[in-house]
């Protein structure tokens, strides 16, 4: 079988997918979630100047000395830990109590990321959330763990913790979310659409690698 590699280095859109004439196998992964933050973006819809993803990190976009991330999942302790590893000070803050075991079972996980955690002494704040984010510091607040109203017991005080944390860059690793925006245009302009991958569901490479050998031994 041969294999012919078209349209690389550009963003592909419908039309140029429905002028070839086939079906489509969609592989467009996933984006991070970029939660609704006071501070975190710019008027025009842009990432604030000291708001960042992980995937900047990796593309070595310069990042303050004092680091918060936002996401005790895998990829923000692995972030963290990078970061650490320059030497940046960093704290991690989680909404939920502690650190999100996120990667089905992976044994990676307590054998690397939380004991280099542990290694580094990489303050996890949880039950926090980020409130808003300023040029030099984030304000943290309690994560709503509060119980609902009509459950409070009568007397039963909620604190509003909120707390001002030094930061010239913060890491937004909340989640991401699939890319599905080119498959669901491409129905029926093509005559089969497939996804795999991230653009389902963001998972680990793996995955996507499984489901391309699959898709491509069906079709
Ligand atoms: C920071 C980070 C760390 C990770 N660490 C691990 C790990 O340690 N182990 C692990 O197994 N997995 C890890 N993952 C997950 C892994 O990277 C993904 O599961 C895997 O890359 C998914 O492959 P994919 O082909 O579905 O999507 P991707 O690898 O994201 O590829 C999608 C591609 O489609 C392109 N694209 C999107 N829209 C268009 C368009 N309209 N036209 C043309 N091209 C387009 C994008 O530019 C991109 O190149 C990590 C992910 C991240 C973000």
């Amino acid at each position: 079988m041969s294999l012919k590699i078209k349209h690389l280095g550009r963003k592909v859109d419908p039309q140029t997918v429905k002028a070839e004439r086939c079906d489509a196998v969609v592989a467009t992964g996933a984006s991070f979630i970029i939660p609704q933050i006071k501070g975190a973006k710019r008027a025009d819809g842009r990432l604030a100047d000291n708001v960042l993803t992980p995937l900047n990190v990796l593309d070595n976009v310069p990042v303050g000395e004092r680091v918060v991330v936002y996401g005790a999942n895998a990829i923000g302790l692995e972030t963290a830990v990078d970061l650490k590893e320059r030497g940046k000070q960093v704290i991690v803050v989680e909404p939920t109590p502690g650190p999100v075991q996120d990667m089905y079972g992976f044994i990676s996980w307590f054998c690397v990321v939380m004991q280099q955690l542990q290694e580094h002494g990489i303050e996890v704040k949880g039950s926090r959330i980020i409130k808003e984010i300023r040029p030099e510091e984030v304000v943290l607040d309690a994560a709503n763990t509060a119980p609902p109203p009509d459950q409070i017991r009568e007397g039963a005080i909620v604190v509003i913790d909120e707390e001002r944390v030094p930061t010239d860059t913060v890491i937004l690793a909340v989640g991401r979310q699939p890319n599905k925006s080119l498959a669901d245009q491409l129905v029926g302009l093509v005559p089969e659409v497939y996804s795999i991958g991230d653009c389902c569901q963001p998972g680990l490479a793996f995955r996507a690698t499984h489901d391309g050998a699959r898709i491509g031994r069906e079709i």
